[in-house]
C-alpha cells in the first residue's frame, strides 16, 4: 500500500521539476526496491532496509561496531521505523513510536546523502500547536508530492478544521489552508480525494475527483462509507475502493469489510471480495494479495475499542484474487508459520510479509491505549513471494 498515495502532483512538477529532485529516484522507484523495516541486532531493534531480491538486510546506521543503543551514542536508537514511510530526495521520512510508547510518535527525517538523523516533531508538539481545544485528531501519515502528512484536526460535527502537514522542503511543519483536500489517489492527471466528511477513523463519504487546479470536479460513490481507495498498478480506469459492511441497525462494522472494483469510465461497481477482514491488502497488478483473519488462535490481543479478542490465525496462507475474473486463489501456504495479516506488502516483483513461527508458548504483554497486545517471542522474518517465477523464502529477523 505504500505507493498509493505516493506520487507527485502536477502542481509540484511543474513549479519545481526542473534540477534537484533529477538526481534523485521517486519515492515509487525506491521502495520498488527496499522495505523499511526494523532489524534486531544482538537483540535491539534498529530501523533498516530490506531488499527481497537478495535477501540482504542493511541497517541505516552505518558504523558496523554500533550495538545501536543509546548508550552507544546510536542516532537511531530508540526509533522503530511505522507505517507510510516516505522517500523524498535522498531522505526517509517515517513516523516512530516514543521507546515503544505507542501513543506518542516522533516523525523522523534520515538523510541518506550525509547519513544525518533528524527529529522532526512529535503528536504531542503538533497538539500543543493547535491553537484552541478542538484536539480530536486524525492520524493521516504517508507522504504526497513535497509533502508529509501527519494530522487533521476535527470539529464537532466530524469536519476537519486544521490540516497538519510537513512541507518537505523547508521541513517547516503547516498548518494547511481549511478546504485542502486530502489525496487518495491518482487519476490520470485529477487527483481523488477524500470528501470534506473525513471522519475520525479517515473514512469518507464518497470520493472526489479533482482537476489539476485542486477544484472539485465530481463527487463519486457518495453514498460509500470509504476507508481506502487506489488505482495505483491497476488497469486504467479501475478503482478499487474498501468500505465497512453494513451491520442490521445500520452501523459499520469494521471487522468485516468490502473490495470493490469501480469502472471510473463505465461507472460499473461490483464486490470482489465480501466480508473481507480488517487486514492489510496489496495490489500488484491485476491481483490483489491478502491474509484473513480467523478466530482462532493465536490470540494478539484484546482491542477495548471494539470489546473484542483479536487472533490472527492465517494458517500461512497468502490468497491471491485476479481482479478481473474476482476468482481467489492461494498464493502459498506455509502451514508452520503464522502470517501477520498488518504486515503485508509489495515491492516490485515481490510480495513481503512479516511471519512468526507457530510456538505460542513465549510472549510478553503490551498494554497500550487501546488493548492488550501480546508479542511472541519466538522467530519472526519476512516471508518474500516472487509473484513471477511464484518461488518462496524466508529470512529471520533476528541476527545469528
Ligand atoms: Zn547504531
Amino acid at each position: 500500500m505504500k505507493s498509493l498515495f505516493c506520487f507527485i502532483i502536477a502542481l509540484f512538477l511543474l513549479l519545481c521539476g526542473c534540477s534537484r529532485e533529477e538526481q534523485y529516484p521517486s519515492n515509487d522507484d525506491f521502495f520498488e526496491k527496499f522495505l523499511l523495516t526494523d532489524l534486531y541486532v544482538n537483540g535491539v531493534s534498529t530501523p533498516a532496509l530490506f531488499h527481497p531480491e537478495s535477501g540482504t538486510t542493511t541497517p541505516l546506521c552505518s558504523d558496523p561496531l554500533c550495538d545501536h543503543t543509546e548508550k552507544a551514542g546510536c542516532p537511531f536508537a530508540g526509533y522503530y521505523p511505522e507505517r507510510e514511510p516516505y522517500y523524498y530526495n535522498g531522505a526517509i521520512w517515517f513516523l516512530s513510536t516514543e521507546n515503544g510508547n505507542f501513543s506518542e510518535r516522533d516523525l523522523i527525517c534520515y538523510d541518506m546523502d550525509n547519513r544525518k538523523v533528524s527529529r522532526i516533531i512529535s503528536f504531542s508538539e503538533l497538539r500543543e500547536m493547535i491553537p484552541d481545544d478542538r484536539k480530536e485528531l486524525t492520524r493521516l501519515s504517508y507522504g504526497f508530492g513535497d509533502s508529509y502528512f501527519l494530522y487533521t484536526v476535527l470539529e464537532q460535527d466530524q469536519t476537519p478544521v486544521y490540516q497538519l502537514g510537513v512541507n518537505l522542503n523547508s521541513r517547516k511543519v503547516e498548518v494547511l489552508d481549511n478546504d485542502y483536500r486530502t489525496p487518495l489517489a491518482r487519476y490520470g492527471e485529477k487527483t481523488l480525494a477524500y470528501t470534506q466528511e473525513l471522519r475520525t477513523t479517515g473514512v469518507s463519504w464518497g470520493i472526489d475527483i479533482l482537476g489539476k487546479d485542486g477544484s472539485v470536479m465530481e463527487t463519486i460513490l457518495p453514498d460509500k462509507r470509504i476507508s481506502i481507495a487506489f488505482t495505483d498498478l491497476l488497469p486504467t480506469d479501475k478503482l478499487i475502493y474498501i468500505t465497512a459492511a453494513k451491520t442490521e441497525n445500520g452501523k459499520y462494522d469494521w471487522g468485516r469489510m468490502t473490495v470493490w472494483l469501480y469502472d471510473m469510465k463505465t461507472r460499473e461497481d461490483r464486490v470482489i471480495v465480501n466480508d473481507f477482514p480488517s487486514v492489510y491488502i496489496v495490489s500488484n497488478g491485476n491481483d490483489l494479495y491478502y491474509t484473513r483473519y480467523v478466530d482462532d488462535p493465536p490470540l494478539l490481543g484484546f482491542d477495548q475499542n471494539e470489546n473484542k479478542e483479536k487472533y490472527n490465525r492465517s494458517g500461512g496462507i497468502l490468497y491471491r484474487m485476479d481482479i478481473r475474473t474476482g476468482k481467489e486463489t492461494i498464493a502459498f501456504e506455509m502451514p508452520a508459520y503464522c502470517l501477520y495479516g498488518t504486515q503485508i506488502y509489495h515491492v516490485g516483483q515481490y510480495i513481503v510479509v512479516g511471519y512468526q513461527n507457530k510456538n505460542y508458548d513465549m510472549y510478553t504483554e503490551d498494554i497500550t491505549g487501546n488493548g492488550i497486545w501480546y508479542n511472541y517471542q519466538k522467530e519472526t522474518g519476512y516471508l518474500v513471494y516472487d509473484t513471477v517465477s511464484t518461488q518462496t523464502a524466508t529470512y529471520r529477523k533476528e541476527s545469528p
